[in-house]
């Protein structure tokens, strides 16, 4: 018997598969894990398949040295799919397939957890006379005592009744009276407090939606889109359909944007589904990771929630895959080999006949323009619950309050809305994307900003600790007390952060309690599930964030949210710029008003006539939508168009600029008798917008082509070209989730 095997090195080289022989006796199936002689070393590999012959000479193959795991790491469907990861991200096999299970599981970094445990041996009738016979060792009959239920007990439990139990119970052992073994133990992360809530009566839009729904888990059809307004219920439309897809004996895999946005859609779900719930994401433990994803392979949790890496959950029978907040940038894989999680999602669905449901309230421009091609069934949810109004939207001009002298970060709306509410009783949150005290540090005499020395990043000044930090690449230092460039006194912390508004907050405020929520206070592992449970029992009525309060949590005492600086996304280089601004605001407004007491909402902005604001302000996603999609047509960005891109990084910006320009002189000669050049509409090379990081100048060459099949062609061709030699690191990204 022989197998076919890729060789886990990620390198164009080895990108194809090897011949091994299996050792008489050996088990081995495809997807198997083994460990094979590769030249003078010894590598990991992948079992693709078996056969009975081999293509040449038998006596120059090696065989299988031995398999990393009894049973088979990949699914045959997830096999499958890296083939075609492979082909869409023109990336080794290997590199592939790596994405199927967890990282740590490579070269053996996680273990299996034992635990060890005694268990009596003697049949019950013989205890008592077990325990006489011990009665000159008190330890040992006491341990006698405890182990004569016939219960394993865990070595663990022993050791907090006497400090030596090795002693004792290896004399029992010796005896042959009790058994001392070890069993695996699995290592379950934090999932947040229990909400033992029952389901509620479900409204007619939930189940007019459910009645879509379920009948496509039998009979799988078009990917849905669901839009429903914030606060529309969707997560218990989600919660009767998982349940009914268990109900069918099927698995399903949920998919949210970031596991921190979303403590408290967990908590529903582990309240609902107990331990047949598992969790992937990057927060857990290199030890956790690994024993909830062999939960999931075992068929242990037939229910998988997780972050983007979670679609390639290995769910055998995998009936439904719901992706929430669907429009999220999180869903685009930033490293390489780089995928689309939803793409994945609904090509996942159509390989294994699983119903694909992608939900959101504000949907991506692209998944509502398949609704409308027809290649996405949508489904609204126009209502909040039981009839809740969509909170009450007021737009602040701030130009208007500078010219009345208001120089402050709130405005008179907002501050006399916030002291309303916080005499009512009630609670507040407030949103400014941007961590940190100040967006950026300048010299009021001579206008110099303090740059990071290896990005082209202004720093932002953290008054936690006095220091400067580069968001970038985090390079910290201490705040000057003189300019740099010109030894003036007037240097200054200039525009708002969180750290200031929370300053602000205390000063305005004392004794409301204000908890800030942004990376710098989330970073301990469970930090953003304590954060949120402390604000949902009242211990503090003003919840301060960046975009990680924006989405899905659900607070009903809060019934006034204000956007502190609404326009910060609205001037980023990218042309969704605009998407992202309306997707923020409408996602923060739905914070407001979730319970019984109607919620208002204050945005302060200094382009209350924008599209993106004002579509906000009338939450019409419909009018949001036709403009922006005009625009895009009008200025052929995607969806008309795929964006791609050479990034081109070096230590100096010629260098990087010659490789991107030589790119492109490249391109457009290579195909400038082909019909595949008429797929390109634009290209340029240029500086990046963001033309250092880490000490990195970034110049990229810059293409609009068209979406066509024959593209793949022109794709794969960029692909060999960015493979080859330069002396600038050069790296093709196809649709990135930043163009910065
Ligand atoms: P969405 O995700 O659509 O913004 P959620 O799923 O978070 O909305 O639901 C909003 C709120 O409405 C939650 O507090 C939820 O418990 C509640 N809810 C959902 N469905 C019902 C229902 N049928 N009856 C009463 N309350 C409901
Ligand atoms: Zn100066
Ligand atoms: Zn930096």
């Amino acid at each position: 018997m022989y197998a076919e095997i890729i060789v886990d090195i990620a390198s164009e080289q080895v990108d194809r598969v090897f011949t091994y022989r299996v050792p008489e006796g050996m088990r081995v199936a495809p997807g198997m894990r083994v460990s094979v002689p590769f030249g003078p070393r010894k590598k990991e590999g992948f079992v693709i398949r078996l056969k009975d012959q081999a293509d040449y000479d038998e006596s120059k193959i090696k065989p299988i040295l031995s398999t990393l795991e009894d049973y088979p790491a990949l699914l045959p469907e997830l096999m499958d799919l890296a083939w075609e990861i492979r082909e869409k991200s023109h990336c080794p096999l290997c590199e592939a397939l790596r994405l199927m299970i967890p990282a740590e599981m490579r070269q053996g970094r996680v273990k299996v957890k034992l635990e060890e445990y005694a268990q009596l041996l003697i049949p019950p009738e013989r205890v008592d006379e077990a325990i006489r016979s011990q009665q000159r060792a008190p330890k040992r009959k006491l341990l006698l005592t405890i182990l004569s239920d016939g219960q394993p007990h865990a070595l663990e439990e022993l050791r907090a009744l006497m400090n030596d139990v090795r002693t004792p119970l290896n004399a029992l052992a010796e005896k042959e009276m009790v058994g001392i073994f070890e069993k695996e133990v699995l290592r379950a992360p934090y999932m947040g407090r229990l909400d033992a809530a029952p389901d509620p009566e479900l409204t007619a839009e939930q189940r007019e939606a459910l009645s879509e729904l379920i009948p496509a888990l039998h009979k799988p059809q078009k990917p849905f889109l669901l839009h429903g307004v914030t606060g529309s219920g969707k997560t218990e439309v989600f919660i009767h359909l998982v349940r009914e897809a268990l109900r069918q004996g099927k698995g399903a895999i949920i998919l949210v944007p970031e596991i921190v946005l979303t403590p408290q859609m967990i908590s529903w779900f582990r309240s609902r589904f107990g331990n047949a719930m598992a969790m992937l994401h990057s927060r857990l433990s290199a030890g956790e990771r690994f024993d909830e994803w062999r939960r999931i392979r075992q068929g242990g949790a037939r229910i998988v929630i997780g972050a983007r890496s979670a679609v390639f959950a290995p769910v055998e029978k995998l009936g439904l895959i719901i992706v929430d907040e669907e429009h999220e940038q999180t869903y685009l894989s930033d490293r390489f080999p780089q995928y689309d999680a939803r793409e994945i999602a609904v090509s996942r669905g159509r390989r294994e006949g699983a119903e694909v449901v992608l939900s959101s309230a504000t949907p991506s421009i692209y998944s509502y323009a398949m609704t409308r091609r027809g290649d996405y069934t949508l489904i609204e949810m126009p209502h909040r619950v039981l009839n809740r109004p969509l909170p009450h939207i007021h737009v602040v001009d701030m130009r208007e309050e500078l010219r009345r002298g208001n120089h402050g970060m709130f405005s008179g709306l907002l501050q006399k809305k916030l002291e309303d509410c916080m005499q009512a009783g009630q609670q507040a949150m407030l949103f400014i994307n941007r961590r940190g005290y100040a967006s950026s540090v300048n010299c009021r005499k001579c206008g110099e900003t303090i740059k990071c020395s290896r990005c082209d990043v202004s720093m932002t000044y953290h008054s936690v600790d006095g220091t400067l930090r580069c968001h970038y690449c985090g390079e910290t230092r201490p705040m000057p007390r003189l300019c740099p460039a010109c030894g003036s006194a007037y240097i200054r912390p200039m525009g708002t952060g969180t750290q200031k508004v929370e300053e602000e907050l205390n000063r305005r405020f004392p004794g409301a309690g204000v908890i800030r929520m942004d990376v710098d206070t989330t970073a301990g592992k469970n930090a953003h599930f304590e954060l949120v449970d402390r604000f949902r029992a009242g211990q503090a009525r003003i919840l301060l964030g960046t975009q990680m309060i924006a989405k899905g949590l659900d607070f009903p005492q809060v019934t006034l949210v204000g956007a502190v600086m609404a326009d910060l996304t609205l001037n980023f280089p990218d042309y969704r710029a605009a998407e992202r601004t309306f997707q923020l605001l409408v996602q923060v407004a739905g914070r407001a008003g979730r319970g019984e007491k109607p919620g208002e909402v204050v945005i302060q902005t200094y382009q209350p006539d924008h599209y993106a604001i004002r579509g906000a302000a009338t939450q019409d996603y419909r009018a949001f939508f036709a403009k922006e999609f005009e625009r895009r047509k009008a200025g052929l960005y995607p969806p008309f168009t795929m964006m791609v891109r050479f990034l081109c990084e070096a230590k100096e910006m010629d260098v990087a600029l010659r490789v991107a320009e030589d790119i492109k002189n490249r391109v457009l000669q290579e195909f400038s008798h082909s019909p595949l050049q008429r797929r390109i509409f634009f290209i340029r090379a240029d500086e990046a917008p963001i033309t250092r990081i880490q000490d990195k100048a970034r110049a990229h060459v810059l293409m609009k082509l068209l979406n066509h099949p024959d593209t793949d062609a022109l794709l794969s061709r960029f692909q060999e070209m960015a493979g080859e030699e330069y002396p600038a690191r050069v790296q093709l990204e196809i649709n990135p989730a930043s163009l910065a």
